[in-house]
């Protein structure tokens, strides 16, 4: 509203003088607009604007791109709404950025479309529209190799020697794998119960997206899952995940849950799913990280 009352006052202006028959543009300052990137900026460039005026900016990014900042003389250089004040002419610029495309490689070896048992990957029954959770949980090679746990080529031998996989994996340098598509029904939840709605039990597997973080848990989570000689094995660094991973997740959770309209309290993690038998992600992962 503001921005509209000032764009009439400088009409306003502009027609005082053009009926005056004055030939200069008098007390009128020109607010020049420019852009990199792509978006709109409102108003677009202005003349005759009233000398003291202060002018409300607006910088709104294309689909695909984000705002970064603005440069020029205006209040609040890192908000798209923002105003600067017309003491003289001014030129501004915003800056829009494309945004950071989330790059997710397939497997090694590709999409797993067919098990190493022979048996097809089915499909959702309602394919992409049954999505409604996210399952969090956690992965390594610490049974057979506790000195050196994160090996993505490892990761299908593993799921087929325990009957399992995920759509995603996200090993420790942030790398996203996808293993298998979303609208396919992976084996990561098995068998447990959530928020006390009979549908879902047993039944995770066909109503979530399972991402698998490359990870190791606490002594005290892992010495019923790797045994106890390969857990005092395990280097305590190789504990827990890290920051790469926290990033990385945090880009596909947004993703996904744009995608499948998934909210924050339908991210949730194996143990939750599953108390009893399931200890993933564990202990050591931070959810503040990721509910932002
Ligand atoms: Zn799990």
């Amino acid at each position: 509203m503001v921005m509209k009352k000032l764009l009439l006052t400088g009409i306003v202006v502009v027609q005082v003088l053009t009926l005056t028959g004055c030939a200069v543009q008098g007390d009128g300052l020109t607010l020049t607009i420019e852009r990199q990137g792509q978006g709109r900026v409102e108003p677009g460039a202005t003349k005759g604007i009233a000398r003291g005026t202060i002018v409300h900016l607006e910088a709104e990014p294309a689909v695909g791109w984000s705002f970064s900042n603005w440069e020029g003389f205006v209040s609040d250089p890192t908000s798209p709404e923002t105003t600067i004040l017309m003491d003289r002419p001014q030129t501004v610029k915003a800056i829009f950025l494309p945004k950071e495309e989330l790059e997710i490689p397939s497997a090694p070896g590709g999409l797993m479309n067919w098990r190493a048992d022979g048996s097809q990957i089915a499909y959702r029954t309602n394919g992409e529209a049954d999505i409604e959770y996210i399952m969090i949980h956690a992965i390594s090679d610490a049974a057979a190799n506790p000195r050196n746990p994160y090996d993505v080529s490892r990761i299908r031998s593993i799921f087929d020697e325990y009957g399992v996989e995920a759509h995603y994996l996200i090993d420790r340098e942030g790398t996203i794998y996808q293993f298998v598509q979303d609208g396919r029904i992976a084996r990561h939840a098995g068998a447990g119960t959530w928020n006390n709605e009979p549908r879902l039990t047993n039944a995770m597997n066909r109503y979530s997206v399972g991402i698998e973080l490359m990870g190791v848990g606490t002594r005290e989570e892992m010495k019923d899952v790797i045994g106890p000689l390969a857990n005092t094995l395990v280097k305590s660094a190789d504990r827990g995940y890290t920051e790469a991973q926290y990033l990385a997740l945090d880009l596909l959770l947004h993703h996904l849950q744009a995608l499948y309209q998934i909210p924050a309290e339908k991210i949730i993690s194996h143990q939750a799913y599953d108390p009893g038998r399931k200890w993933d992600p564990g202990e050591l992962f931070d959810w503040t990280r990721i509910h932002n």
